[in-house]
């Protein structure tokens, strides 16, 4: 496979990480942004013991010029972005009669605007090269909507609206455009969910358990080879068939 270079959002988190070690096991140069420096360097000297060189540069991905500053420092650290996987995310749940309105713009903004705020950054230049994988990291609470969860929901949905729109445009230029939907996964996201409410969920997974990580970095490695050139527009259900749609 060729070598290219791949950004992950969030790529210090959960499932970032996993996303991370896969590509930079498929022998791409990866890179994450961070708003924690601190917190970063110790996951990249992390990564490096496990054999992992991933680039780190600073960003908020809910910031437009700071998404740009994060694509030209990954840019100048390891060359033009090829692969993009939009997957930094957060929730702030709560149910919509009680919700504020700074919990509905923080979900809103880092999962959804952040899309729009990093994939303009790359575009241009995937486009000038004609080749390109796009990835956003949905929810299975995108397709099936979530009691507590109108924000997370209404983003995660809006991310394939934009995955959908954005394959189109791009097609003829050797970019494919595609959603993975992970269901729950055992990161600190989902582990902080209060324990009864975890295992009723569990009992609704029929595999039975959670995902790994792992999981979910292996539907996202599924779209970037060449041989994957003919899938565009998908949306990739990773959830142990808590939900299935066709
Ligand atoms: P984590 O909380 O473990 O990681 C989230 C990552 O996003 C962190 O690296 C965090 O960085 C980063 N991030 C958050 N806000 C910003 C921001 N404004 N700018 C830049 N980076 C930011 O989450 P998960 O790994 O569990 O989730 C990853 C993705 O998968 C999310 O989009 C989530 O919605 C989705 N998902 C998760 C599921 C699960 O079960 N865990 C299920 C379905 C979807 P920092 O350390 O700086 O906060």
């Amino acid at each position: 496979m060729t070598t290219r270079t791949a950004l992950v959002t969030g790529g210090t988190g959960g499932i970032g990480t996993a996303i991370v070690q896969r590509l930079a096991s498929l022998g791409h140069r990866v890179a994450t942004n961070f708003r924690d420096e601190a917190k970063a360097t110790a996951w990249q000297a992390q990564m490096k013991d496990q054999g992992f060189d991933v680039t780190i540069v600073p960003g908020d991905v809910t910031d437009y010029a700071s998404a740009d500053a994060m694509v030209r420092a990954v840019e100048t650290a390891i060359g033009p972005v090829d692969i993009l996987v939009n997957n930094a995310g957060i929730t702030r749940d709560g149910t919509f009669h009680k919700m504020n309105p700074k919990q509905w713009h923080d979900v809103i903004s880092t999962n959804l605007d952040s899309c729009f705020n990093v994939t303009r950054q790359v575009i241009d230049g995937m486009r000038e090269r004609k080749w390109g994988r796009i990835v956003q990291i949905s929810s299975i609470n995108g397709q099936k909507g979530q009691y507590g969860q109108a924000n997370y929901a209404a983003a995660k949905a809006g991310m394939h609206g934009f995955t959908i729109s954005l394959a189109q445009e791009n097609a003829k230029f050797g970019i494919t455009v595609n959603t993975v939907s992970p269901g729950y996964i055992g990161t600190d996201m989902v582990m902080a969910v209060p324990e009864e409410v975890r295992a009723k969920i569990t009992a609704q997974i029929p595999i039975g358990r959670l995902g790994k990580p792992d999981e979910i970095a292996y539907a996202v490695a599924f779209f970037m080879p060449d041989e994957a050139a003919w899938i565009t527009g998908a949306n990739l259900s990773a959830n142990g068939g808590h939900y299935m749609g066709w």
